[in-house]
């Protein structure tokens, strides 16, 4: 959308034909807010979602912590948002062909055209026809697909590390503003939320590291097996019913382990690994890595330089820019999907507004990593 809107020519590509859904939980942090509001489409966005003003933590001991995003989370917007995915990323699609891009659906691109060690484009499968597509730059913008970063020869040796599934229920008492996210015991290490999508419908899903501890479990049945047994979720879910099928996604949360960038190709969101390895957020990091990538395109073309090389620069900007933050969250994941030390900080927290704040900027990215190994400093 960038791009297009500084005048330059964009191809998007889709193996999916829009409006097309996506398993997601559907929030939006106040970062994604951030970017959004900066391109100028929050009152578009807004019209579209629920607005939710702070985010309740539940320890396993049930003990809540509420933390409203107001003086929270400064310089960035003190809201989000809750908006399905069919919406947000049609809304996207829109506003980008508005500014001049092209869309194209239904195409997938199964592999590069390589030329003398540069990619020159793309090879798609479209309506069963084989076609080539050339370039300048080739953004891979895939998700967790990890098909075309082996096309690349990037792929991680373990892709996946996070799992996670959602549905929507309909008639979910006592729905207000807030992102809730439940620390319990069976479901460790992760947590499961319930966003607002209405004041009666809400997204609720669990988020996991599939490990030792859940060899074969579906983890349909295990947030099915949560909702009849937790005691919460069974008074909020007492008149409520299921609206449509549950499904589930694996989540990539590896950045900074493989390369983001070479010759005539950058790879922007999860498909660089950018999504928070505590939360499994990404729909923020994926926006903001867009926004450096168009913003590197843009100066590189301007540059009148056509060596695809000079786009080393993008992996320097995302990496000065995130690579310090996932350390932080690598660092605090222990703690913060323990369920003795969840209880253990979530009650401290509850007495201490200073650290209260502090889980709230450290979980979106705003702390940097010596400052939690050095908090004095
Ligand atoms: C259950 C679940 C809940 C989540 N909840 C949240 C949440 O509440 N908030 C949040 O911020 N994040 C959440 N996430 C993470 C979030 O969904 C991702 O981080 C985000 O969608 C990444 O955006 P992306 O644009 O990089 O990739 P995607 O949104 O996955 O988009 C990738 C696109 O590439 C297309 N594609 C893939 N391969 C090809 C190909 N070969 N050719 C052509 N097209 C291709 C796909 O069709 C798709 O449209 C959740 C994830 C899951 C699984």
């Amino acid at each position: 959308m960038l791009l297009a809107r500084l005048g330059h020519d964009v191809l998007l590509l889709d193996r999916a034909r829009f409006p097309r859904k996506k398993t997601c939980g559907d929030g939006l942090t106040p970062r994604a807010v951030d970017t959004l509001a900066r391109l100028g489409l929050e009152k578009k966005i807004a019209s579209l979602s629920f607005k939710v003003l702070s985010a309740r933590l539940y320890a396993p001991s049930g003990t809540v912590l509420r933390a409203s995003f107001a003086n929270s989370v400064e310089p960035l917007p003190p809201r989000g948002y809750v908006i399905q995915r069919v919406h947000l990323d049609d809304l996207l699609r829109l506003e980008a062909i508005k500014a001049g891009a092209r869309f194209v659906g239904g195409a997938q691109v199964t592999d590069f055209i390589w030329d003398n060690q540069r990619v020159k484009g793309v090879k798609v499968h479209l309506d069963g026809v084989e076609k080539e597509v050339r370039s300048f730059v080739v953004v891979v913008a895939t998700g967790a697909s990890l098909h075309l970063l082996k096309r690349l020869g990037i792929a991680p040796a373990s892709g996946v590390d996070l799992f996670a599934v959602r549905g929507y229920w309909e008639g979910v008492k006592d729905i207000d503003d807030a992102l809730e996210f439940h620390f319990v015991r069976n479901i460790s290490p992760g947590y499961s939320w319930l966003f607002p999508v209405s004041y009666d419908v809400a997204n609720i899903g669990i988020c996991f590291y599939p490990g030792r501890k859940f060899p074969r479990i579906l983890p349909r049945k295990m947030l099915m097996e949560l909702l009849s047994s937790h005691p919460y979720f069974r008074k909020r879910l007492e008149n409520a019913r299921p609206m449509g099928k549950i499904h589930g996604y694996p989540i990539r949360t590896g950045f900074p382990l493989q390369p983001v960038s070479g010759k005539g190709w950058l790879i922007v969101g999860e498909a660089a690994g950018l999504v928070n390895p505590v939360t499994g957020e990404g729909i923020d990091l994926a926006m903001e890595s867009a926004e450096l990538a168009a913003q590197v395109i843009y100066q590189v073309i301007g540059s009148g330089n056509r060596d695809g090389d000079t786009l080393r620069l993008y992996s320097k900007k995302l990496h000065s820019r995130f690579r310090g933050m996932f350390y932080a969250l690598r660092l605090i994941r222990p703690v913060a999907l323990h369920p003795q030390l969840q209880e253990f900080v979530l009650r401290m927290a509850t007495k201490r507004p200073g650290l209260k704040r502090r889980i709230i900027r450290i979980n979106l990215g705003l702390v940097p990593v010596h400052q939690i190994l050095f908090p004095w400093f």
